[in-house]
């Protein structure tokens, strides 16, 4: 079980207002191998954090070359889209189908970012959507942290990383994410984790020596492409988690406490449009309005142009009308 009471419990309006059951045991599993589990844990976050420092002392004595940054940009982007477009539109909230080629190659690229394999990450993710805010929820920053400033800190800490370095148990996958378990492929690639950790930097280094031809290209590929990488798409990621359920706007009633950070849009390949996504979940797009940017969603368009994708899941303007916070107005500021 969850071991959370309420802090701050959010009002919940309209559709929204049906309270989700309280956690039961079976959403829950515990972690095998705890201690392990949490030593990778803490080393997979803070190794990365070690290395920037690293990569930052080596950027201020001038040798940064841009092969590096081409390396860092390669790199984030396929792992940040095998996260955004593989992890959370498709596998966890099947937004649009796909091929099962694609399938597997966003699969593996969402494991490169080293955020957990792909069953486990939806699973949990789907318990967020399922308890958001509320007690049940893996990483809400509004839960049992206290009252006042400093509460409000150990929140965003707890939602940010806190709760991955915690946590004794994660969202049970039979209960969460049967349809993925029933997924072969998935399965594999899920039970193979490791491997496309590697992979993730095999690659890097392997792009280093060959825009550079030297093995010392290949480290700096792996220390910018490797390290820095995985540093800022897991605090990307990390981001949505605390700083979107914190700060930002909130133009629809969603009953929780889900928000728009437009400044995070960018980085975060368009999941910063947090409360759009809250509102509905199943959307391809989270940037709704027409100036809300949001690359994971032009990606989803560009491979159903190359009918590489289909069933793709659009949200009617009425609807979202439907479900704005608030007087009516312009649709979504
Ligand atoms: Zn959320
Ligand atoms: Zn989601």
């Amino acid at each position: 079980m969850d071991r959370v009471t309420p802090h701050r419990q959010p009002p919940r309006t309209g559709a929204a207002a049906q309270t989700p059951p309280p956690p039961r045991e079976a959403d829950v599993v515990p972690i095998e191998h705890e201690t392990l589990e949490r030593l990778v844990r803490v080393v997979a976050t803070a190794a990365p954090l070690a290395a920037l420092g690293w990569a930052g002392w080596s950027a201020w004595g001038g040798s940064l070359h841009w092969q590096d940054l081409l390396v860092l940009t390669i790199t984030y982007l396929l792992c940040g889209l095998g996260v955004t477009v593989g992890y959370h539109r498709l596998f966890t909230h099947r937004s649009f189908k796909t091929t099962r080629a694609l399938r597997a190659l966003l699969a593996v690229l969402g494991s490169m970012a080293i955020e957990g394999p792909p069953i486990e990450w939806a699973s949990t993710h789907r318990k967020h959507h399922r308890f958001s805010d509320r007690p049940g929820d893996p990483h809400s920053p509004h839960l049992d942290q206290g009252a006042g400033f400093r509460g409000a800190l150990r929140g965003l800490a707890h939602a940010h990383v806190g709760w991955i370095f915690r946590g004794k148990d994660i969202a049970n996958p039979r209960r969460y994410a049967k349809d993925l378990l029933a997924d072969r492929d998935l399965r594999f690639i899920s039970r193979t984790f490791p491997l496309w950790v590697a992979a993730g930097l095999a690659l890097p280094f392997g792009l280093g020596v060959a825009l550079t031809g030297s093995l010392v290209g290949g480290l700096t590929g792996l220390l910018w492409g490797g390290a820095v990488r995985i540093f800022l798409v897991h605090h990307a990621t990390f981001s949505i988690n605390s700083l979107c359920h914190f700060f930002g706007r909130r133009p629809f009633a969603t009953g929780d406490e889900s928000r728009n950070l437009a400044w995070l849009a960018p980085l975060s390949l368009g999941e910063a449009w947090h409360n759009n996504h809250h509102a509905f979940p199943t959307s391809a797009r989270h940037g709704l309005g027409r100036w809300q940017l949001d690359p994971s969603a032009w990606l989803i368009t560009a491979l159903e142009r190359c009918r590489l994708a289909w069933d793709v899941v659009r949200i009617a303007p009425e609807r979202q009308r439907a479900r704005r916070a608030g007087p009516s107005g312009p649709l979504v500021t």
